[in-house]
This record gives structure tokens, C-alpha cells and sequence, in this order.
């Protein structure tokens, strides 16, 4: 895969649009993590210093279509009110609208604005709309190396529907595209893909880290290769493992998602997380591995509860005999020296999903032993997931890591070796 970045394109005088990824998290207006803007920093420092005229383009959250629908109701919440009792319906309407008014001041993008504004010393100004007046006016005002950043695409509900006349209404404000939000790449929205129908379209570096390490690993990785995937549900990583299958040498498999590979193999687990409907599937992709001479390791020894609760009564024991009326909430010591082991003489190592339930402080510690691994190996590493990233980061492992995949769902497509929408639509070099 190798798609054009800013640094392949002339940049200098032209109408720049970048898609960045500033969903923030946000309590009463504050924004509570800015690591997403700063992440959009570089890209955007970047265009400003070589001389762009840069639109700025989020969304956050899940707000109304505020610009399109107005403070009407949505047709889902219109058949939602029509359902309602009679004399029920003025009630539930006013509770739609008046969350429709909430929306517009909690998802604003104001508050990012202000926070650019810091980190790029008052180079950004804000548009109240999208594509209207005002965005138009401050469009047209921006001087080379200043920037724009509009309101939350998603108050218009043609962004998630990508709406060709919409698409082209942000196009017509630019002469490039550059795509860096990495947590959208595989949604063909508007701001994502539509727009790339009408100007060229290349990525940030945020999306060409992403390209280089993820797509580097799954088109030519240094072997040994190691994926280690985790988690709640097989069924969330079925296309990821068959994916991966035939390129690593070792999979190795934890969290919850195991037990149903125990389970299919005869064992007991008790009351553990089990897909009872995949356990063929189970036994076909220990199979397919098999075939392929692929190293599929699953827990032999585990920490079992007798509730779900950190503080229940526990027991560690043999991962297929897991005692009645117990569960499985993480992996065990020997299971833990195997798969350290199997990680350190690796020279690709992929890591997806927690190895037990690490919001429990004494289950945490299989997961804990992985990212540790994964730090002291010299292996390229790529880490992916919500409790991945954050059992690295906590432990203070960050740059011991090549890289931490910035996008949930977006990753775990990459993996599956899915097109995503929002880099396939990027020029090729
Ligand atoms: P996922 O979103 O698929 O990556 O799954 C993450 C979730 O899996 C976390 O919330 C963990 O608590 C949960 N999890 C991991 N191992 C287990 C387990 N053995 N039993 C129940 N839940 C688990």
C-alpha cells in the first residue's frame, strides 16, 4: 500500500481541507484528554509552516442533524414519539428537542478551536456552520499558514449518509483533501471518502504512520511474527485471526474469547465466557493453523472467580479445568511465561485485545505481563485496542512501543486486511 502524504504534494497557496479526529472526550465543556488533537498537531503544523490555507473538519460524538433536520425531530425519533400513548407524545417530543438544543452546545467544536489555538498560537479561527455563510466567509478571509476549523460535521446528517451534494459542498471549499483521521477510515462518510470524488486526495501522518507500520507488518513482517489477540468475543476477531493465519508464525490467543477454543476442545470452564455458537468455528481455525504450521497457543493455566467481581473468592487452575460455578477472568502463570516467551525472540509483534478482565485490579496482571514483554522485546510492535493502548500507557511503556494504533474499529478492519474507505480513496504514489 503506498498512498501519496502532504509531503508528496505542493501545498504552498492552496485551499487545504484535512479530516482530523478531534472526537475529545468532554465533561461540562471541558475537554478532559486532548491526545487527539495533539496527535493532529504535526499535519497540521506542517501544512501552516509550508504556506496552506487549512480547513480544519471533526466530528464528535453523535449529535443531531441539527443543520439539516433543524431542532425538528429526526424521522427515527418521529416514529419513536408516534408509538408513544397520546398523551404521551407532546412530553417525549419536548424531551427529543430540548437534547437536540443540549447537543448543539455539548458537541460543539468551539472548545477544540480554543485548544488548537494554544498549541498553534491563535492561527485558528471557528466557523459556526459547515458549508454556510460563515464558513464560506472565513474560508475566503484565510491567509497562508492561518487556518479554519468548522463546526462538528455530523450536525448534518448527509456527512454519515455521504451525500454527493454535500461532499461536493466541502470539496468546493478546497483544492486538496488530506485525510489524518485515522478512527474514520473505514466509514465512507462525507469528510472521509465523498469528498475525494471531487479534488485530489492524499493522507496526514498520522494516517501514513498507520499505513507504514500496520500495512508494512501485514505486506512484508520480519518473522518470527507474533499477533496476540485478546478480548471479550471470538466473534470480534474471527476476521482478524483468519487474516492473520497466513502470514504469522505464532498466534497467540487470551481474554475472555479462549474459552470457547477451550470449550471446543473438550475442556471445563465453568461459568466462563463461552460463544457456544462458534465452537466449530474454534475447532476449524485451531485446524486451519495447523495446516499452515502456525503456532496457536491458548491459556493451559488461568485465575478463576466465583463471581464476576474483583473481590470474589479466586482460584488458579488448569485452563480446561476451570471448577464449577467458576469463570475464568485471566490467564495464569505458566500460561504467562509461555506466551512471554513465544514474544521474545519475535521481530513483528501485533497485540489486540486484553489477556483477562484488566478493569479488575487482580486480573489485570496477564495483560500487564504481555505489554511488559512486548516493551522489553526489540520486536517492531504494534498495538491496537482501548485496553491495550491503555495498559502501555499506564505502565509507562509508550515509546517502547513502534506503534499504537490511534483507531478501534478502524484498526481491527486494517487487520481483517479490509479495504478501508477513507485510504483506499487516497492517491497512490
Ligand atoms: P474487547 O472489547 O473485545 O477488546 O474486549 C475487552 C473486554 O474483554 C474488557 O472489558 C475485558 O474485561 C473483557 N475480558 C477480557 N477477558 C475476559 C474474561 N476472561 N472474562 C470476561 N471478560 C473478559
Amino acid at each position: 500500500m503506498n498512498k501519496k502524504s502532504v509531503k508528496d504534494v505542493e501545498v504552498r497557496g492552496k485551499r487545504v481541507f484535512v479530516r482530523c479526529d478531534f472526537n475529545v472526550p468532554m465533561k461540562d465543556g471541558k475537554i478532559t484528554s486532548d491526545k487527539r488533537i495533539a496527535g493532529a498537531i504535526p499535519t497540521i503544523q506542517y501544512l501552516l509552516e509550508n504556506g496552506a490555507k487549512v480547513i480544519l473538519c471533526s466530528h464528535m460524538g453523535k449529535p443531531h442533524n441539527i443543520f439539516t433536520e433543524g431542532f425538528g425531530l429526526t424521522k427515527k425519533e418521529k416514529k419513536a414519539v408516534e408509538k408513544l400513548p397520546v398523551e404521551e407524545q407532546a412530553a417525549a417530543k419536548e424531551a427529543y428537542l430540548a437534547k437536540a438544543g443540549e447537543d448543539q452546545k455539548k458537541l460543539t467544536l468551539k472548545p477544540v478551536a480554543d485548544r488548537l489555538n494554544e498549541y498553534l498560537g491563535n492561527k485558528v479561527t471557528f466557523a459556526t456552520d459547515i458549508i454556510g455563510e460563515d464558513a464560506k466567509a472565513k474560508v475566503a478571509a484565510l491567509k497562508e499558514g492561518e487556518a479554519v476549523l468548522l463546526e462538528n460535521v455530523r450536525f448534518d446528517a448527509r456527512e454519515e449518509k455521504n451525500g454527493a451534494d454535500f461532499a461536493e459542498a466541502l470539496a468546493s471549499m478546497a483544492d486538496l483533501f488530506v485525510n489524518d483521521a485515522f478512527g474514520t477510515a473505514h466509514r465512507a462518510h462525507a469528510s472521509t471518502e465523498g469528498i475525494s470524488h471531487y479534488i485530489p486526495a492524499v493522507s496526514g501522518f498520522l494516517i501514513d504512520k498507520e499505513i507504514t507500520f500496520m500495512g508494512g507488518a501485514l505486506e512484508a513482517p520480519k518473522h518470527p511474527f507474533v499477533a496476540i489477540l485478546g478480548g471479550a468475543k471470538v466473534s470480534d476477531k474471527i476476521g482478524v485471526i483468519t487474516n492473520l493465519i497466513d502470514k504469522v508464525d505464532t498466534i497467540i490467543i487470551g481474554g475472555g474469547m479462549a474459552y470457547t477454543f477451550v470449550k471446543a476442545q473438550g475442556g471445563k470452564i465453568g461459568n466462563s465466557l463461552c460463544e457456544d455458537d462458534k465452537l466449530d468455528l474454534a475447532l476449524e481455525l485451531i485446524a486451519k493453523a495447523k495446516a499452515k504450521g502456525v503456532n496457536f497457543l491458548l491459556p493451559v493455566d488461568n485465575k478463576c472467580a466465583a463471581a464476576y467481581d474483583n473481590d470474589a473468592d479466586s482460584v488458579t487452575c488448569d485452563a480446561d479445568k476451570v471448577p464449577d460455578g467458576y469463570m475464568g477472568l485471566d490467564i495464569g502463570p505458566k500460561t504467562i511465561e509461555i506466551y512471554s516467551n513465544a514474544v521474545k525472540d519475535a521481530k513483528t509483534v501485533i497485540w489486540n485485545g486484553p489477556m483477562g478482565v484488566c478493569e479488575f485490579e487482580n486480573y489485570a496482571g496477564g495483560t500487564r505481563a504481555v505489554a511488559s514483554v512486548i516493551a522489553e522485546s526489540d520486536a517492531i510492535s504494534i498495538v491496537g485496542g482501548g485496553d491495550s493502548t491503555a495498559a502501555i500507557e499506564n505502565l509507562g511503556f509508550a515509546d517502547k512501543i513502534t506503534h499504537i494504533s490511534t483507531g478501534g474499529g478502524a484498526s481491527l478492519e486494517f487487520l481483517e486486511g479490509k479495504e478501508l474507505p477513507g485510504i483506499a480513496c487516497l492517491q497512490d504514489k
